[in-house]
C-alpha cells in the first residue's frame, strides 16, 4: 500500500533466469520471478527451491527476499535467508551495489541478511542469487485425526520433543477442513476437530523406520487415525488442500482477515484455546490453518465485509490476538512482514533503543527514508501514542551514513 505522495515501483517484468548453475547449485533470477516457477525451472534436473510459501503460485522471489518468506517446508529447510546467497539492489539514490556472493561463507557482518526481511526499506532488488536444493530420495506424508485441537498441538511437540525434525508440520482445525472439503475435496474427515499433515523426507534408508516413529508419536499424543499418502497423486490432494486453503474459506464466508503471529511451539494448545475464546467473546468465527511446526500461526477471522459492525469486530479480534502472541513469549510476524499494519506494533515488542538501532541500520541504506516510507517502523509522532507510550528516539545521524558500491563485488 504506498503512502501519500508516494510512486509505485513495479517489479513484475523483471522475470528473467539470468544463470543456471547447478555445479555450484545455484539460479541467478530477476525479482519478478515467480517462486513456483524456480523450482519448475530445475526439477528435471533433480532440485527445486526450498522455500515454498504457500502463496509461491502466485508471489515473487524479490518479494520473498524482502519479507524473508517462509512456507510449509521451513521446519526443515529454513527460511528464505538460508537460501539467498547474492543479490543486485538499487539505493534509493540509484545507485547499484551487489551483496554476499555465489557461494557461501564471505567474511565480515552480514549485509546480505540484513536486507533479507527489511521490506523493501533498505533498496529495490533487481537480482538475486538462489540457492538450489536437491530433491529428497523419497517423502512419506502422514495425515494424523484428531477430536481435538489440544491433542494434534501435543503431537507437535511430541514429535520435536523425540528429537524428529519433520520436513513439514502443518495443522488444519474443524472449520478449515469443512472449507477445503467443500472446495478441494481432499478427503479429510469432517468430524474431525483438527488434522495434522507431517511430511518426512530424505534418503530412502532409514526413512520407513522414523515414519513408523512419527506414527507411533501421533497416536500416543492422541491421533485416532494416522492415514498414509500412499502415492503421488494423495500427496499432491494433501499439500494442496494445505496450499490453497486460504482460497477455499470462499466456500463457508463472504470475507476473512488473516493474522500473522507467532509463538513458541510449546504454548499452542493454550493461545489456540485463547484464541477460539477471544472470537467467541466478539461472535465471529475463527479458523485455523497454521505452520504449526514454527508455532506460526494463522488464525483467519471469518465476516462480512457489507456489515461494518463486523468489519471493526475483526480488526478487535486480530489487535487481541497479536496481544496473546506477544504475552506467550511470541511475536508479530512468522512471514507476512510488518508493513503498515503492525508498524505501530513493534513499540510493544522492542525498546525504543532497539528501534532506533534499526533505524540506524536503515540510514545506512535509505537516508531519507525514500524507500516503501512508514512501512516496519512506528511512525515519529504516532509511536509517542503507541500501545506503550515510549516516546521516539533521536535517530542518531552516522557520520557518513550510505551504503557505496561495493569494489570486489560478485559479477551479476
Ligand atoms: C494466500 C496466501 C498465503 C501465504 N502464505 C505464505 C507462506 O506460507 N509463507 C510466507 O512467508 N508468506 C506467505 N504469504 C505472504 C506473501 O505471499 C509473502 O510475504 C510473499 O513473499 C510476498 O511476495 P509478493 O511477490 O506478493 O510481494 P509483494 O506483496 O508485492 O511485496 C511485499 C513487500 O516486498 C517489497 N518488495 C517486493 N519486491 C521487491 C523488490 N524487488 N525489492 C525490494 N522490495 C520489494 C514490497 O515493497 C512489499 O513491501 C501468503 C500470502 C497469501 C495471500
Amino acid at each position: 500500500i504506498p503512502q501519500d505522495g508516494s510512486v509505485i515501483i513495479e517489479m513484475a517484468r523483471f522475470k528473467e533466469v539470468h544463470e543456471v548453475d547447478l555445479i555450484n547449485r545455484t539460479i541467478t533470477v530477476g525479482p519478478g520471478v515467480i517462486n513456483l516457477r524456480i523450482t519448475e525451472h530445475v526439477n528435471a534436473e533433480g532440485y527445486h527451491y526450498a522455500p515454498d510459501p504457500s502463496s509461491q503460485k502466485a508471489c515473487t522471489i524479490g518479494g520473498n527476499v524482502a519479507e524473508n518468506s517462509g512456507g510449509p517446508h521451513t521446519l526443515k529447510y529454513g527460511v528464505t535467508v538460508n537460501h539467498v546467497l547474492g543479490l543486485e539492489m538499487v539505493l534509493a539514490d540509484g545507485e547499484l551495489v551487489t551483496l554476499g556472493a555465489n557461494h557461501f561463507g564471505l567474511p565480515g557482518p552480514d549485509l546480505l541478511g540484513l536486507v533479507t526481511g527489511s521490506e523493501g526499506t533498505f533498496g529495490i532488488i533487481t537480482k538475486i542469487i538462489c540457492r538450489l536444493t536437491a530433491n529428497p530420495e523419497k517423502a512419506v506424508t502422514l495425515l494424523g485425526i484428531y477430536k481435538s485441537v489440544r491433542d494434534a498441538c501435543e503431537s507437535v511437540s511430541s514429535i520435536i520433543g523425540h528429537g524428529i525434525i519433520p520436513a513439514a508440520m502443518e495443522m488444519l482445525d474443524k472449520i478449515m477442513i469443512s472449507a477445503v472439503e467443500k472446495a478441494l475435496k481432499p478427503g479429510f474427515p469432517l468430524d474431525a476437530e483438527a488434522v495434522l499433515i507431517v511430511e518426512l523426507d530424505g534418503l530412502s534408508d532409514g526413512l520407513e523406520k522414523e515414519a513408523q516413529v512419527v506414527e507411533k508419536l501421533l497416536k500416543e499424543s492422541g491421533a485416532t487415525t494416522v492415514n498414509r499418502a500412499s502415492d503421488e497423486v494423495e500427496r499432491a490432494k494433501i499439500w494442496r488442500a494445505r496450499k490453497e486453503a486460504f482460497g477455499a474459506i470462499g466456500q463457508i464466508s463472504p470475507s476473512y482477515y488473516v493474522q500473522d503471529g507467532v509463538i513458541p511451539r510449546s504454548k499452542l494448545p493454550e493461545v489456540l484455546d485463547e484464541i477460539a475464546a477471544i472470537g467467541k467473546r466478539h461472535g465471529l468465527t475463527v479458523a485455523n490453518v497454521f505452520h504449526a511446526g514454527d508455532g506460526n500461526l494463522h488464525p483467519l477471522i471469518l465476516y462480512d465485509y457489507e456489515k461494518p459492525q463486523e468489519v471493526e469486530k475483526a480488526h478487535a479480534i486480530g489487535e487481541e490476538i497479536l496481544s496473546s502472541c506477544i504475552r506467550h513469549g511470541g511475536t508479530l510476524s512468522g512471514e507476512h512482514g510488518i508493513g503498515i499494519e503492525k508498524a505501530e506494533w513493534m513499540s510493544e515488542l522492542y525498546s525504543a533503543n532497539s528501534l532506533d538501532n534499526m533505524q540506524n541500520v536503515r540510514v545506512l541504506f535509505n537516508p531519507e527514508n525514500l524507500l516503501n516510507p512508514g512501512k516496519i517502523f512506528p511512525q515519529p509522532g504516532r509511536c509517542a501514542e503507541s500501545k506503550s507510550g515510549t516516546p521516539p528516539q533521536q535517530i542518531l545521524a552516522l557520520n557518513k551514513p550510505k551504503m557505496v558500491a561495493s569494489k570486489s563485488g560478485i559479477a551479476l
